[in-house]
């Protein structure tokens, strides 16, 4: 990097010391950070209109939002009754209009000073006098040079986030755009190119230096998209570089263990099952059986909806492994269902010589000496347990197959600790959030993927209902009738404890209200997360035990919990939930051949709104679906059952920034790329990453080391499981 950019920001004009701190604390340091430090949105100049074109377009039937630059000439309160209204009069050149607030006068008082200049952004209103008015506008303050500039060159304006870090300087939209802008003019020529010559050319991008002028100053809206494009491709370059390198990197080891099906003994276990194999259960197995036959490694994702019968099939490749004389691990994110499947998979292998352990943070100190012992000297071969494996202490004596159950809720990082205990040992990720199909192979191209797409035979699809709070009494009333049929319940609410903030119905306040009042008739039970591990266990297994009918509960059942015969799941404040977490709230009832149902309760508006709201809103605009996104979510789930449909839905509501899958695939957060629109951008981006690596696996060419150093500098904690030396 040229050394210039290393300057400390509090050099530059009007930093100093004290700004240069603050900066600091949001992670401002240099002035190549200050570079990188992009505006978040612009000033839409195809938005902004005179007030005498607004005035005529208004009186023409028009009537969306508007901006509008002008300058402030006074501002006055009005009282009327016990009530306020604050007037700001503007204007600009072709005449005057006002801006009102109702709410937050002091504020807004004090933000309207007379001489300055704002642009505004609303929809305009006449009123009865004939004046242009906007009612609580958006705005943006700028400097008079910047609204003449804009209106005589048509300049575009960034917009800068200021954090309270920088307010508390007294660095606000104006100042911190005046320091970007002597940064680039000064720096940005210095910026040194980050991705090959023949990639920029091939793709038609910018150069590193124009992209971030063109970021931050863009003389054009095309020039602002080139840069933009750049962002993203390079962004979903580097992103894919790692994920190549992984793939590459596992496919070239042969550890030589390919592993044998010893047929007449899995056959036999077979028979045992109490159920048959869906015909998508046993096209994976023999999936699997591939990959164990093959001396690379397994790393397969296995995708299958809530309730596919996922374990089954992970413990059928794990038994193949321990009868090739190898330890298998089963790894999941709580000690409630690390229990469960330790009791069901126990019962399964009730019979044969495998061995069963299962160990968790909760497991007692003696026990526990007992049983990392048999891990170590092989006397145990299938060890079920929470990130309790992960602790050093844990140390394998021939650990040939990894599983790893609801992968969604580890990191990278946690489910490498887990894999190096071995010697590459055969891998296979499990997860019930479903990945949209779009997505797979860039997210996950690293990975073999399988999908069960099939449900387990006289599974019925469960039904599912929105409902105002109101409909509550007879909600509880329909749980007591069911109750007695022998049919149980899961209530479920957002919260532990009433907070003070937000005015959730929370599952303890709920149940001692429950029980007294539209519950009485029913036992209940209490599942909350600040319970210890082991009363939530005893809590769950009285339920499955039936020793009552109606579980209230916060989000803890979420995943895996297997309880057959409750066949109601109602969910309070359901529009707070996010739409996976509700599908896989969906997922805990329907697990037997009865009819289930689910009840997404919610305030009365939401309903009426619902109704209104078409499912299909492509034809919605990207505000008016932000605005309705938690009533979208909630039509999905009444009219959708199917979780990879709901997971595209899931992707389309999502806006940018806020990337499906991202977080799960535990690769770094894609600011750039938004996957949904992106799409073409993106798979060329892998294309290319992935031919890269494919010629030159170590990246050891000489015109790969651009990238390599590129790589090593932004993303070294992503790539240590690379190839990368
Ligand atoms: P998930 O894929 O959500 O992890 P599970 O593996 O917990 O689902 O399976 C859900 C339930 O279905 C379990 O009770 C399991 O025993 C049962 N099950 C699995 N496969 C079948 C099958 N082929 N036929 C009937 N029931 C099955
Ligand atoms: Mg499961």
């Amino acid at each position: 990097m040229h050394k210039e950019l290393k300057t400390p920001v509090q050099y530059l004009k009007s930093v100093g010391p004290k700004r240069a701190e603050s900066f600091r604390e949001i992670g401002i340091e240099t002035v190549y950070d200050l570079l990188f430090y992009l505006p978040t949105r612009y000033l839409d100049r195809s938005n902004i209109l005179s007030s005498s074109q607004v005035i005529k377009y208004t009186a023409g039937g028009y009537d969306g939002e508007v901006t509008i630059i002008g300058k402030v000439l006074d501002k006055k309160v009005h009282r009327y009754g016990r009530k306020q209204l604050l007037k700001v009069s503007m204007e600009d050149s072709k005449g005057i209009f006002e801006c009102i607030w109702f709410q937050g006068i002091q504020y807004f008082k004090s933000t309207f000073n007379e001489g300055e200049f704002f642009a505004v952004s609303a929809k305009p209103v006449i009123t009865k006098y004939g004046h242009l008015q906007f009612t609580h506008p958006d705005f943006d303050r700028i400097d008079k040079e910047e609204s003449e500039a804009f209106r005589n060159t048509g300049k575009i304006i960034p917009f800068y986030k200021v954090p309270k870090e920088l307010k508390s300087t007294n660095l606000g939209d104006k100042s911190l755009r005046r320091i970007i802008s002597f940064a680039v003019e000064n720096y940005s020529t210095l910026i040194e190119e980050t991705l090959p010559e023949s990639i920029i050319r091939e793709n038609n991008l910018l150069n590193l230096s124009d992209t971030i002028k063109n970021i931050h100053f863009p003389e054009t809206y095309d020039e602002l998209a080139q840069a933009k494009k750049r962002f993203k491709y390079e962004e979903i370059f580097s992103f894919e570089l790692m994920i190549a390198l992984k793939r590459f990197s596992t496919k070239s080891i042969t550890h030589g263990n390919s592993l044998k099906t010893d047929v007449k003994r899995l056959k036999t276990f077979l028979k045992s099952l109490p159920f048959e194999l869906t015909k998508s259960q046993l096209n994976v197995l023999s999936e699997i059986r591939k990959d164990l036959e093959s001396p690379a490694p397994m790393n397969r994702l296995l995708q299958g909806d809530v309730g596919s019968g996922k374990t089954i099939v992970s413990l059928i490749a794990m038994i193949i492994a321990i009868h090739n004389g190898y330890q298998a691990a089963l790894l999941v994110p709580t000690e409630i269902l690390a229990d469960q499947h330790f009791k069901n998979i126990s019962s399964l292998l009730k019979g044969t010589d495998i061995k069963t352990s299962l160990l968790i943070g909760g497991t007692k100190k003696k026990e526990k000496e007992m049983i990392l012992n048999e891990i170590l000297t092989n006397k145990t071969n299938l060890i079920i347990g929470t990130h309790a494996l992960l602790e050093e202490n844990v140390v394998f004596d021939n650990i040939g197959m990894v599983v790893i159950d609801e992968q969604h809720r580890f990191g990278v990082e946690q489910r490498s600790k887990l894999i190096y205990k071995g010697k590459s040992p055969d891998v296979l990720i499990m997860t019930a959030t479903p990945i949209p199909r779009t997505l797979t192979m860039t997210l996950y191209g690293d990975l073999d993927v399988s999908i069960i797409n099939e449900k387990p035979k006289n599974r019925k699809t469960v039904k599912t209902y929105l409902r105002s709070e109101e409909k509550l009494p007879d909600i509880y009333k329909y749980i007591t009738d069911k109750a007695k049929e022998g049919c149980q319940s899961f209530v479920v609410y957002p919260l532990v404890e009433e907070s003070d903030k937000i005015d959730l119905k929370a599952a303890m306040v709920h149940y001692e209200e429950l029980k007294d009042t539209h519950l009485k008739d029913v036992k209940l039970g209490l599942l909350h997360g600040k319970m210890k591990w082991q009363e939530k266990e005893e809590v769950m297994l009285k339920f499955a035990a039936k020793e009552f009918d109606v579980l209230i509960s916060t989000t803890v059942i979420e995943v895996g919990i297997d309880i057959p015969d409750a066949n109601i799941i109602v969910i309070n404040d359901a529009f707070r939930f996010g739409l996976s977490q509700l599908h896989q709230l969906r997922g805990r009832v329907g697990r037997s051949d009865q009819q289930a149902y689910c009840i997404l309760v919610t305030k009365s508006d939401f309903i009426s709104k619902a109704s209104q709201l078409k499912l299909d809103f492509t034809y919605m605009s990207s505000k008016d679906i932000e605005k309705n996104k938690s009533i979208l979510r909630l039509n999905a789930m009444v009219n959708i059952t199917d979780g990879f449909e709901l997971s595209e839905i899931d992707l389309k509501l999502r806006g940018p920034g806020d990337v499906f899958g991202t977080k799960q695939s535990g690769l770094p957060n894609l600011k750039h790329v938004n996957i949904y629109e992106d799409y073409e951008l993106i798979n060329k981006a892998k294309q290319d990453a992935f031919d890269i690596i494919e010629d030159d696996p170590g990246l050891t060419k000489p015109v790969n080391q651009q990238i390599k150093s590129n790589l090593k500098n932004n993303f070294s904690s992503h790539i240590y499981y690379s190839l990368i030396p």
